[in-house]
């Protein structure tokens, strides 16, 4: 499903839009370069689920947990693999968020061979078209 959107709030509302489809469990991988509106989506996705927690990018904290208000949905781990390298991945804690139904991940520049071959993948690729166009393509 390709998406045109032309402000940081219809990235926001695409991303709403997901939220609501969501049933915990699914893992989001959102590809793209920096300032292609990864961050923004997810801001869309967290407040889409109900959430006040405020959603920055964690790209020195590595991950930010929200906690969403959601009858099968408690918190969303949002990810950002930008400085991580490939040997630490293991240090990051981030078993302990796989496998669960009750939590959705999302990461921005993820890495390949990490996530569970049994949990479902949402892929989100981003790209910049103009200062204010981003082309977003979900494959699910
Ligand atoms: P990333 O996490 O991919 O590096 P961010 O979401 O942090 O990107 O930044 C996207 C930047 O682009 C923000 O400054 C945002 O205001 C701007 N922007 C302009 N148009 C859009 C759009 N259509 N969708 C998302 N962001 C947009
Ligand atoms: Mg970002």
């Amino acid at each position: 499903m390709p998406n045109l959107t032309s402000a940081p709030e219809e990235t926001k509302k695409l991303a709403a839009v997901i939220a609501g489809q969501l049933q915990g469990g699914e893992i989001i991988l959102l590809e793209g370069g920096l300032g292609a509106g990864k961050t923004t989506f997810v801001q869309g996705l967290v407040q889409g689920l109900g959430s006040k927690d405020r959603v920055h990018s964690p790209t020195f904290t590595i991950m930010n947990i929200y906690e969403i208000q959601h009858p099968a949905i408690k918190q969303v781990v949002h990810l950002d693999f930008y400085r991580v390298a490939e040997s630490r991945l293991e240090d990051l804690g981030l078993d302990e968020w796989l496998g669960r139904k009750d939590t959705v991940i999302v990461a921005e520049w993820p890495p390949e061979n990490v996530w569970p071959p049994n949990q479902p993948i949402i892929r989100i690729r981003f790209s910049l078209v103009s200062d204010q166009e981003r082309k977003i393509i979900i494959e699910k």
